[in-house]
């Protein structure tokens, strides 16, 4: 290659480029972009905001996504708070930080896409003249996701319900578990995830990738934002791409596989819910989670939940009402070191702990 004993040359740096389909970002440089991926009824240009940090140095490029359900707002604190904090200065890599992918969904505060409700997290990676979420998803993904090396979506739990904060993960590709090991969470659950999920998808396109659940719709949750913001700096820190930021081990984790003991436990009767336990909390088997009454509360018609196992509640219904066959919490089982790391950490933080998670 001529002039390759050279410093450095202008073709070089170009190499190091972020580009997208009408732009490019290059090492050393930041841009907020709002990038149109599809029209209105009006015919005004649908845009998401993407934040490109493009470090002074060479590393992995990163995206950090959000919104994919547009009631889904926890996610979006995270990688605003990421694009607006990091600078280009310190980094080894690039950042893609797609804080609102689901734009109608967001202007409607709906988990879908409005009108057909169109779910733009089962529609990657998309496809050219297909329906508008997989127009959309194509334009995302093509432009935004391919070109990563690595990535995180973030998402909480569906409206009425909230969960811990944990990953979900295939576990058996090695890179994705390095990435699900690195956020530093208490709770990795392990599977490959429903066709069609920007997770999913993303990594058989070779771009490793991660769903950070957190917490519940409609909501800032501070403390889960500050815990996601910790497990994104492990990450960087973990790939090489902020070396002032060092890997965080979150005290205790356990991973949930496929064939561990773990269940949504399902409301048998109609009626309004008193629940005992919250998210993060660890029951035992046979413990009451929960009771379900009628709008008199009769006592012969009260119906009591128990956990069927020991484990920890890792997502619970927060709108107290259901019909039978409604979801009442996501119980997971948990090993007997696990159970003795947990019941120790809780025993030192023993107030707070519940709230933490
Ligand atoms: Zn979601």
């Amino acid at each position: 290659m001529v002039g390759s004993t050279s410093e450095p040359s202008d073709a070089d740096a170009m190499d190091d480029a972020f580009t997208y389909n009408g732009g490019r970002v290059d090492p050393g440089e930041s841009a907020n972009i709002r990038y149109g991926i599809s029209e209105t009824y009006l015919g005004d240009p649908v845009r998401i905001p993407v934040t490109i940090i493009n470090g002074e140095h060479p590393g992995p490029t990163v995206f950090l996504s959000a919104a994919a359900h547009g009631d889904e707002l926890n996610g979006i604190e995270v990688v605003r708070e990421v694009a607006h904090d990091w600078d280009h200065s310190d980094l080894h890599g690039t950042l893609v930080c797609l804080p609102v992918m689901n734009v109608p969904g967001f202007l409607a505060q709906e988990r879908y896409l409005p009108i057909y409700d169109r779910d733009l997290n089962r529609s990657f990676p998309g496809r050219e003249g297909s329906t508008s979420a997989r127009r959309m998803a194509h334009r995302i993904f093509t432009n935004f996701i391919e070109p990563c090396d690595l990535g995180i979506d973030f998402h909480t739990s569906t409206r009425g319900r909230t969960n811990m904060l944990h990953v979900r993960a295939n576990m058996d590709d090695p890179s994705v578990a390095r990435l699900a090991n690195a956020f530093s969470s208490h709770v990795i659950i392990a599977g490959e995830g429903p066709s069609g999920t920007l997770r999913r998808e993303a990594t058989e396109a070779d771009v490793p990738t991660v769903t950070v659940e957190m917490g519940e719709a409609h909501r800032f949750q501070r403390k889960l934002i500050d815990r996601a913001l910790t497990g994104v700096a492990s990450v960087l820190a973990e790939f090489g791409v902020h070396r002032e930021s060092a890997v965080h081990w979150p005290g205790w984790r356990t991973v949930i596989a496929a064939d561990d003991e773990k269940t949504w436990l399902r409301a048998d009767a109609g009626g309004i819910v008193d629940m005992k336990r919250g998210r993060g909390a660890l029951v035992r088997e046979g413990e009451v989670i929960c009771t379900i009454t009628n709008p008199f509360k009769e006592e012969d018609d009260i119906v009591t939940v128990e956990a069927p196992f020991t484990g920890l509640i890792v997502g619970v219904l927060e709108n107290p009402v259901v019909y039978p066959g409604n979801p009442l919490c996501h119980l997971v089982g948990l090993s007997p070191d696990t159970r003795t790391a947990l019941e120790n950490e809780r025993t030192k933080t023993e107030s707070q702990s519940q709230l933490r998670m």
